[in-house]
């Protein structure tokens, strides 16, 4: 059976105001912000400088550790975000609530503002897409410095791969196949076989 998870136009701007404004409290006396009851400080981010941390690793040890090493990043970022997830009200229980906090990965995403996005799993064959139809913030970030000819967002790669593997216990690894800063239409992660050993 495939599941497709999408994200209007109009439900973008609610999650904006459920997952940037309602899920973040701000605690005055630091002068920090904390989302969704998560022990670990929010900041909000210029997507650019996301960038930054993948271009400027490329400059230093070239593109494919400086990749993975983004990626692994985002993966942390995308299984906490899963797990802080999973503690919010189960409203509409699916699937032994798998299936439910996949779906809820591209409201959250839209929501704090790192791209609109539809996610595909077909639960016969395990494959997940997750599908960003104008691009990730990254992307386009990463589009305004000039067209790249390797992918920009390995760090959302990580993260959908994160959130992924938190919400239906797999294993998968992503592959970005398309990405707005290589002159593609949409950035698109896909999901391929688990190739390394990782302690968790
Ligand atoms: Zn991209």
């Amino acid at each position: 059976m495939k599941h497709r998870f999408t994200v209007t136009e109009k439900e973008s701007e609610v999650q904006f105001r459920h997952v940037s404004q309602d899920l973040l409290t701000h605690n005055p006396r630091q002068g920090v912000n904390y989302w969704g009851g998560a022990e670990y400080p929010t900041m909000l981010v210029w997507a650019g400088r996301i960038y930054d941390f993948l271009r400027i690793l490329e400059g230093i040890v070239g593109y494919h550790p400086a990749r993975m090493q983004s990626y692994q990043v985002g993966y942390t970022s995308g299984w906490n975000g899963a797990e802080v997830s999973a503690g919010f009200p189960n409203d509409a229980p699916v699937n032994d609530g798998k299936v439910r906090l996949l779906s809820l990965g591209n409201s959250i995403l839209s929501g704090a503002g790192w791209g609109r996005c539809e996610i595909e799993y077909d639960d016969a064959t395990g494959s997940v897409r997750w599908e960003f139809s104008e691009g990730t913030a990254i992307g386009l970030a990463a589009r305004q410095e000039g067209r790249r000819d390797k992918p920009a967002c390995p760090f959302v790669a990580g993260f959908v791969a994160g959130w992924t593997n938190r919400s239906l216990g797999t294993k998968s690894e992503f592959q970005e196949t398309e990405c707005v800063s290589k002159g593609d239409a949409r950035c698109v992660f896909e999901s391929a076989e688990y190739l390394r050993p990782r302690a968790e």
